[in-house]
Formats: C-alpha cells, structure tokens, sequence
C-alpha cells in the first residue's frame, strides 16, 4: 500500500460523511482537509434516505452533488458524489434508485437505524441480540449480503465495512464481490477483520478500497491500525487507491 507523507494517510478517501447527513463538516471542509493532507480525489458518500441520518429525496442528493463541485472547484481536489445505500430487506432491496441522477458512484452496507421492512428488522434483532452466531445463522445471513450482490451488481461499486453488523462466511461474500466486480471495502474507522480472515479473504481474488468513513473533516483520509497491519497480506494491485472513471458502473451506463 502506498501512502502519502506517511504511512497514516490514504491516496484516495472515498468514503466520508458531511453535514448533509450526520457528519459535522460540510463538503468543504471535507475537501479542504484532503487537499491538506495531500490527497487528490474525495468521495461524500451519504447514508440513503432510509437510515435515519439519511439524505430524503433525490432533491437533497442534487444539492450534494452541486456543493461537490463547488468545493472541487475551490480546492482542486476531485470531489465525487457517492451515496452509502441501505439494505431493506433479505431479498436484498436496497434505497439507491431514483437518485442515481446525481450520483457519481453508490456503495451500499449493513446498517442499524434503517427504516426497514418489519420482518427484515426482527430478522436483524434475532441475528444480532439473540443467536448471532450459530452455523444456521451465519448461512441465513451470508444469503442475505450475496443477494444483495447479486441483486444489485449493476449499479454497486463498493461494499462498505462487510464485517459489520452480523456475521456471514466472509470469503463466500470476498467471491461473490470479486464476481460482481465490487470493491470489498476496508474500513478504517470499523474493522473486525483478523489477520487470518484477510489471507483467505485476499486469496478469493476480491479488490478491496480503503474508506476512512470520517464524520468529522480531521479524519479524512485517516487509516488506522485497525487495517494498517492488514495491508501486508494483500498484494499491492489488489488493493484500488484511486476509481477510474471507466470503472464507475454508473458512468458506463451513460456511455
Ligand atoms: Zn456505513
Ligand atoms: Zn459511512
């Protein structure tokens, strides 16, 4: 992994929060802190309009997408709009679609404080407060997340913090990403990875991104211990430090 001035910052952060959802800086701020900190290319990626911090309507992600050019054209720094989508439901539904005119990328993950079908939030409480863990669990779940994939591989670029939430057979999930031509996403604020997982992991062939997913500017770009020591164990060209354009599943659908 190759990183700027030091071995704490990322190339590339595609994964922050501002003040459009529950993040305590705007686009700005984010924008100027990557310049700061020597980065090129920034990602405000805001939580779906189901999560309770979440953007509403398509409306709000214009306005996102407009203070993301606007800081781009103030820093220099390449500002993308992204969105952090919710999943609904076992089946794999997710709340991206009707605001995808606006947005340059869509990443989706695991969240609590989702407004989800009925049936999918017990299904989580179960999962998560009462048996978590058993093998029975952990296939149900694993059907969950490779739904999700398969669902929705047209439009995702990254799946954020894989690990969190509840627990699948993680390499199971690594392969259906690399399939689906997803980013399995390290994420420096939330990783539970160990240094096992991530060999078996990196051995499916999946790419991975890392995403500081700061709430606050000073954390942009930040990477920490907690996927620091993971980096030695994935090959250099696994790991994706900058989107290229043509790799946006988005932007190919326009062309
Ligand atoms: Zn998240
Ligand atoms: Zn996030």
């Amino acid at each position: 992994m190759e990183t700027k001035k030091d071995n704490l910052v990322l190339i590339n952060d595609y994964h922050t929060h501002s003040v459009f959802s529950h993040g305590v800086g705007t686009v700005l701020d984010n924008a100027i802190v990557a310049k700061e900190k020597g980065l090129n290319e920034l990602g405000i990626c805001e939580h779906g309009p189901r999560h309770a911090s979440g953007l509403k309507n398509a409306d709000d992600f214009k306005k996102l997408k407009q203070a993301c050019i606007e800081a781009e054209n103030q820093t220099g720094v390449k500002v993308l709009c992204g969105i952090e989508s919710n999943v609904l439901d076992k089946n794999g539904n997710c709340d991206f679609k009707d605001k995808i005119e606006s947005l340059d990328y869509v990443a989706v993950g695991m969240h609590c404080k989702v407004k989800t079908k009925p049936s999918f939030f017990w299904y989580l409480f179960f999962r998560r407060k009462i048996f978590p863990n058993t093998k029975k669990q952990i296939k149900k779940n694993t059907q969950v997340i490779l739904n999700v994939i398969e669902k929705n591989k047209k439009y995702v670029d990254i799946f954020t913090h894989p690990t969190r939430q509840f627990k699948t057979d993680i390499v199971k999930v690594a392969k259906a990403m690399k399939e689906a031509d997803i980013l399995f996403e390290l994420n420096t604020r939330s990783c539970n990875i160990t240094e096992d997982e991530i060999k078996k992991i990196a051995e499916t062939g999946v790419k991975f991104i890392i995403g500081s997913d700061a709430h606050r500017p000073s954390r942009v770009g930040e990477l920490t211990e907690k996927v620091e020591p993971l980096l030695k164990h994935i090959d250099k060209s696994q790991i994706v430090t900058k989107i290229e354009p043509k790799l946006l599943k988005l932007k190919n659908m326009e062309n």
